[in-house]
């Protein structure tokens, strides 16, 4: 029989930033790594519905799940830890919680009853709580509350989890606090005070965390013992439930520093369950830590490059296909506004990642060309699809090929929005969003990278490849290798006569993992070396 459920709860304190969601998703993959069934959820105190409105530029990536939900990029990060696939409901922010609890009270669901903090936010919270475990049917689901303690706008979602135990036991509920301990120079020594205030903070709301982990910015040999000993006694936990986690070099080292760090003390008072067999990780961190020869430099031309968030998915995508091939990668980044052929001659391989608006979209549009008349590696995602398509079709005499979202004219709109997409693009409701299924054509190139031809990919976007300019689109040297089952959408393309050139309308860089590499991104690594 299925034992009960068992809930985390991680909040974190002093400042934003320190890797609250890196330590969430790490005792997941370390709960895994011990056979148990893991999987998570983020509560975000903002009132945005989703994140699929928010500036990338501001908020980093927009991480889509298979089923078509457009959240933070923090569930990337459980994803790539946990290896777990996230649902719509793996994201509960203030916006849609209040949303579908004025939405019920509108449709008269409360009965007349007076709606309220307490018990109905706080009642929907937890009910996030008990229907992701029982969807994912986990030993253990871990909660992590966006944001430090004591933020007005977070306060409902603390309140939610310090009320959870009385609906299942004090016992199947364990408390992580997350705190900083900054270094002093001037007096070389820790300052435990700001984390002993946060935790102050969360007792005042009446929560006694079962774990801290202090995540301080120095090497943990020069530091330690009487931080934990200081946390312990000001925070009335046991010396042995302080972890002390200092900087890694990679986020992919955390859950092997939190073994070192001391984090299977308290989760084996809480749920014992043998030892982790930590080996994904251990072999992850030898790749990443050995020190390859050859190093491959891909050109990423994008739209923000001040803010490499905005691609995370793409550059850990890269990452893990660097490490599986066994060579250095170097990024560099091409703003595709300013991009010259210069930058395009200069690196090993080039990708477009996907992107809205038509700033920069003539750089990566310049940039498909480029590879495609220099045999110069490239793999296109989503938008880079596009551009690729638009350069062949120039190429292949339509002069003013463009995309609609890009104005273009209505007799060389070689991506458009199709017929029955039409007039409800105001939101991100007309997206094609989530898995979509795909056939690549048998001998294709595609074929022979996924070694399949039945394929599903994730979606985020509003516009097609127009089969009216096939003809053209091919003359200028790209073939369709890839469409949806009924052939009516284009899913991929490539260029027969180049060694690497393909491209992707989904983005598989949401389900590429550390120690899995996708196989697109693979192929260009590959392709890349050999030049
Ligand atoms: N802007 C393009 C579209 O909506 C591409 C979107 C993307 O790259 N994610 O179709």
């Amino acid at each position: 029989m299925k034992t009960k459920t068992k809930y985390i709860f991680v909040t974190g304190g002093v400042i934003s930033g320190v890797g609250k969601g890196i330590m969430a998703a790490s005792i997941g993959a370390i709960l895994k790594a011990k056979g148990l069934k893991v999987s998570m959820q983020k509560c975000d105190p903002y009132f945005n519905v989703d994140a699929g409105l928010l500036n990338p530029r501001e908020h980093g990536e927009c991480y889509v799940t298979q089923d078509g939900a457009e959240t933070d990029l923090d569930l990337g990060h459980y994803e790539r830890f946990l290896d777990e696939e996230m649902t719509s409901n793996s994201i509960w922010t203030s916006g849609k919680l209040y949303k579908r609890l004025i939405d019920d009270e509108r449709a008269g669901k409360f009965g007349g009853h007076t709606v309220q903090l307490v018990p109905h936010v706080t009642g929907l919270i937890q009910q996030t709580f008990l229907d992701n475990a029982k969807h994912f049917g986990s030993d253990v689901h871990i909660v992590e509350i966006g944001g430090t303690i004591g933020d007005l706008e977070g306060s409902h979602f603390v309140e939610a989890i310090r009320e959870f135990p009385t609906k299942v036991g004090r016992e199947n509920c364990l408390y992580v606090h997350v705190c900083y301990v900054p270094w002093l120079s001037t007096s070389q020594e820790f300052k435990t005070k700001p984390a002993q205030n946060s935790l102050r903070d969360l007792r005042e709301f009446g929560i006694i965390p079962d774990m801290v982990v202090a995540r301080m910015d120095v090497d943990r040999r020069v530091v330690v013992p009487q931080v934990a000993t200081k946390l312990a006694t000001f925070c009335g936990v046991s010396e042995d439930s302080v972890v002390l986690m200092p900087d890694a070099k990679s986020v992919y080292e955390v859950p092997l520093n939190a073994v070192k760090g001391g984090v299977l003390a308290p989760l084996e008072r809480f749920i014992d369950h043998g030892d982790p067999d930590m080996h994904v990780w251990e072999e992850l961190v030898d790749h990443i830590e050995s020190d390859p020869k050859e190093t491959v430099k891909i050109g990423l031309v994008a739209k923000y490059i001040d803010n490499t968030d905005t691609y995370l998915s793409v550059t850990e995508a890269l990452k893990a296909a660097a490490w599986k091939v066994g060579v250095k990668l170097e990024i560099d980044w091409i703003s595709a506004e300013e991009a010259t052929e210069a930058d395009f001659s200069d690196v090993d391989g080039i990708v477009v990642p996907g992107g809205f608006g038509v700033r920069g979209v003539e750089g990566k549009i310049a940039a498909a060309k480029y590879c495609l008349e220099h045999n110069k590696p490239y793999l296109g995602l989503c938008l880079g699809l596009q551009t690729a398509v638009i350069a062949a079709a120039r190429r292949g005499g339509i002069k003013k090929a463009n995309s609609e979202e890009f104005d273009a004219p209505a007799d060389a709109n070689v991506v458009y929005i199709m017929e029955g997409q039409k007039g409800k693009e105001s939101t991100g409701g007309t997206m094609r969003l989530g898995n979509y299924p795909a056939k690549l054509v048998k001998g294709s190139k595609m074929a022979e990278i996924y070694g399949t031809t039945d394929v599903v990919e994730r979606h985020r976007h509003r516009y097609e490849v127009n089969q009216k300019f096939l003809k053209e689109i091919e003359k200028g040297g790209l073939v369709v290798s890839g469409a949806s089952p009924d052939g009516k959408l284009v899913e991929f393309v490539e260029a027969p006569a180049c060694d690497y050139f393909v491209a992707t309308q989904g983005h598989p860089e949401y389900r590429s993992r550390p120690y899995r590499a996708h196989p697109l991104f693979e192929g260009l690594i590959r392709a890349s070396r050999q030049r």
